[in-house]
């Protein structure tokens, strides 16, 4: 017998988390207007609203924060971080910032302008937000596979070539300040990008004279995947794939909230001097003096730890395997999830869960709040409500797909939280047929109404 993979590491502190009775859920969510954002943390079992920022660091990152530099300028923690990124990444330079979406206001600032358009894969919210926000446009070139649950494409975060040469025949280079590669894939439910992918993309890039940048969120767990599914890369360690992946490109955006181990801090690293010097001036008018770009020393110290952590292949197995063992629980017991299963989440499908609730009473939504009774489980509705109403007719958009993701923290949960959240879906699957009204809107935002939208019981 294989013997099975077991966390790299064991516990040397605990935080406690709250039981709750059913009776006082449905009372906390009837409180927080049925909007699971609403609820205080306490409020909360499990919580898997997210795995930004959420994760536990190690005793050694710990260690960093004690001896964190804070000078205003040149603080060794800075360096230490930048060692760190060079040497994983081989990009030149590096920029620190506060986090991942103040890497691309930063770098975009730089970059883009009214008229442009980003070729990309599933550009994340807040990328596409710096980008429509400067009046450019976002265009989505991934793989049709990557839109349909039950497809095993084991790359679904792929480029589809053909797309991506359309868009550099159809505009001029000026107007195409760089192509965004994101690795993994979060908006396609954290599916990654093969190498073989990346290398085409980054070939085609030159071919038109384009920069190529990646959205390296979570770029250690799409370097997992490489060495899994990719069989050239079988035998290579983690550092060595991520180092090729980036060789391939001219920059990188990190929210170092995922992959960086860390809770809060992002960077930017590129091999342009030209670029690297426009993007100073927006970093000090923005975040803060270039060596510390808003980040305190010791989180620059925690991070060059965390950046090192994170890209080791017993850290990566024993998070990326987790997320799958819940996947793989959900599937024994019946209950219809989003596949290959994703490196940070996994996504329930709730057109499929439940498909008596009318779509017009946000069925996706109404699985996550009886998630929470049932198990004081927080996840999050990727359907109807996140998708906002047209902004032209005011009508609902219905999305293709109706989506609670399930985020895992990184280095926080055991197995037994995975099986404890199985089975709370497993005994709401069995009483499906039950469920047949949701919810209605009686507040909201003109956009992004989710964070804030008030709920009612149909
Ligand atoms: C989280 C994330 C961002 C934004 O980073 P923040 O640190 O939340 O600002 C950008 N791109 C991707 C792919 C992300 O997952």
């Amino acid at each position: 017998m294989n013997l099975p993979y077991a966390e790299p590491y064991k516990i040397k502190m605990v935080e406690a988390i709250k039981r709750s009775t059913k009776n006082q859920r449905l009372q906390w969510i009837k409180e927080a207007n049925y909007n699971l954002f609403n609820l205080t943390s306490d409020q909360v079992f499990i919580d898997l609203l997210t795995d930004s920022g959420t994760g536990a660091m190690s005793d050694h990152q710990w260690a960093e924060m004690m001896i964190g530099d804070e000078s205003y300028a040149g603080s060794s923690s800075y360096f230490k971080l930048k060692n760190t990124v060079q040497r994983l990444t081989g990009f030149t330079y590096f920029l620190p910032t506060h986090q991942g979406r103040a890497a691309e206001n930063v770098l975009f600032s730089a970059l883009v302008k009214a008229g442009d358009v980003v070729p990309g894969n599933s550009h994340f919210d807040t990328t596409k937000g710096h980008i429509e926000f400067r009046q450019a446009k976002a265009i989505d070139c991934t793989i049709d596979e990557a839109f349909d649950t039950s497809n095993l494409h084991p790359f679904k975060g792929n480029v589809n070539l053909n797309k991506l040469e359309t868009v550099f025949k159809t505009y001029p280079k000026e107007t195409i300040p760089f192509c965004i590669v994101t690795i993994t894939c979060n908006s396609s439910g954290g599916q990654p990008v093969a190498m073989e992918n990346i290398k085409a993309v980054s070939a085609l890039c030159k071919k038109y004279g384009i920069l190529l940048i990646f959205d390296s969120a979570r770029f250690a767990e799409n370097a997992y995947f490489i060495k899994k599914r990719e069989a050239a890369y079988r035998n290579k360690t983690i550092k060595e794939i991520a180092k090729e992946f980036f060789s391939y490109g001219d920059g990188m955006t990190m929210s170092s909230k995922k992959d960086g181990l860390v809770n809060m801090g992002g960077f930017i690293a590129l091999n342009d001097e030209e670029i690297y010097k426009k993007a100073t001036t927006f970093n000090i008018m923005f975040e803060g003096f270039i060596t510390y770009g808003g980040m305190n020393g010791r989180d620059m110290g925690a991070l060059a730890v965390g950046l090192d952590e994170a890209t080791e292949f017993d850290y990566l197995e024993s998070r990326v395997e987790q997320v799958a063992y819940l996947g793989q629980k959900l599937v024994e017991y019946g209950v219809p999830v989003q596949k290959p299963f994703g490196g940070h989440a996994i996504f329930l499908d709730a057109n499929k869960f439940v498909p008596n609730i009318p779509r017009e009473e946000y069925r996706a939504q109404a699985l996550a709040i009886e998630l929470y009774i049932v198990g004081g489980i927080r996840g999050v509705e990727i359907g109807t409500i996140l998708a906002d109403r047209d902004p032209k007719t005011r009508q609902n958009r219905y999305p293709d797909l109706e989506l609670v993701r399930l985020a895992i923290p990184r280095r926080v949960y055991s197995n037994n939280h995975m099986e404890y959240v199985a089975v709370a879906l497993k005994n709401i699957y069995e009483t499906r047929q039950e469920a047949k009204h949701g919810y209605k809107i009686i507040e909201e935002a003109p956009i992004m109404r989710h964070f804030t939208v008030k709920l009612e019981k149909i």
